[in-house]
């Protein structure tokens, strides 16, 4: 087990990418505590990992205020007694062609997406400063990368992740703290299910590997992350695409 008796946070892990994030870290031995807007369906995957046999705790968390993450925090704290992981997938996609996309358009993915991120790193690495360990994985996007027509706000708050795990690396690093991000390409979930076939199949076509990619697949690159079998990497960001994007 790679992560055993590991305390870990997943933002918006009550669904896709986030839940199987969720599970994987509980099969490798996490305790895992899941952070999403919707505390219905994060009761859900907490008891999937109980049944498991870890522990789990469904906390109803707005990545977008800074006093709610804050508390919340604290509160694993007092359950837990420390914060191992802590992985920042909560994540929204509001698309608009630039010259029609709304001002609220723009600010809540960047609410969600980048002030999120730095909402929850704040409060987490303060924990972890003083534990003087934490591995901290950001949820990134190829769109953060290449951008893309229609994705002004979510690219701009894609590439923002991008360049805020390199700051924070630096700056946590000589506290034996990882920041590493993941770009995960196109992945199926109920988002990417919906998208037109004959886009799916364009799209497709522009992947080297020749196939979308899979939940487990975003999930494997965080274990790896969010072990010590990376403990030399921070400040990088893994692409997780099939080969759309090359260096
Ligand atoms: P998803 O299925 O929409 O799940 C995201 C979860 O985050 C949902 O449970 C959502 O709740 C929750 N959430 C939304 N706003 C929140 C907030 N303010 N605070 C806390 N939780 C919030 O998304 P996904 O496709 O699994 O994507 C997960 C991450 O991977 C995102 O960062 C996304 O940008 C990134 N990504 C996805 C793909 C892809 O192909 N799917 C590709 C590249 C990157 P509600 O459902 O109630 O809104």
């Amino acid at each position: 087990m790679r992560l055993k008796d590991k305390v870990a946070l997943i933002t918006g892990g009550a669904q896709g990418i986030g839940r199987d994030i969720a599970l994987a870290f509980a099969k490798e031995g996490a305790d895992v505590v899941i952070g999403d807007i919707n505390l219905e369906k994060a009761m859900r995957v907490e008891q999937e990992i109980m049944a498991l046999g870890r522990k789990s705790l469904a906390i109803e968390l707005d990545v977008t205020s800074s006093v709610k993450v804050e508390e919340e925090v604290n509160k694993i704290l007092d359950k837990f007694k420390k914060v191992d992981i802590l992985v920042n997938n909560a994540g929204i996609t509001k698309d608009n062609l630039l010259l029609r996309m709304s001002d609220a358009e723009w600010d809540a993915v960047l609410a969600v997406n980048l002030k999120g991120t730095f909402n929850c790193t704040k409060a987490a690495s303060k924990i972890m400063i003083k534990q003087r360990s934490g591995k901290i994985i950001n949820i990134a996007s190829i769109i953060g990368i290449m951008g893309n027509p229609g994705q002004a706000n979510y690219s701009a708050s894609k590439a923002g992740i991008i360049a805020l795990t390199k700051t924070t690396a630096k700056e946590l690093g000589s506290r034996n703290i990882n920041v590493n991000a993941v770009a995960p390409g196109f992945i199926q979930t109920d988002m990417t299910a919906k998208l037109p076939e004959e886009l799916k199949e364009k799209m497709r076509g522009a992947i080297p590997l020749g196939k979308f990619g899979s939940c487990a697949d975003v999930a494997n690159a965080c274990v790896f992350l969010a072990s010590e079998e990376s403990s030399y990497i921070t400040g990088q960001t893994i692409v997780v695409d099939g080969g759309m994007v090359m260096a």
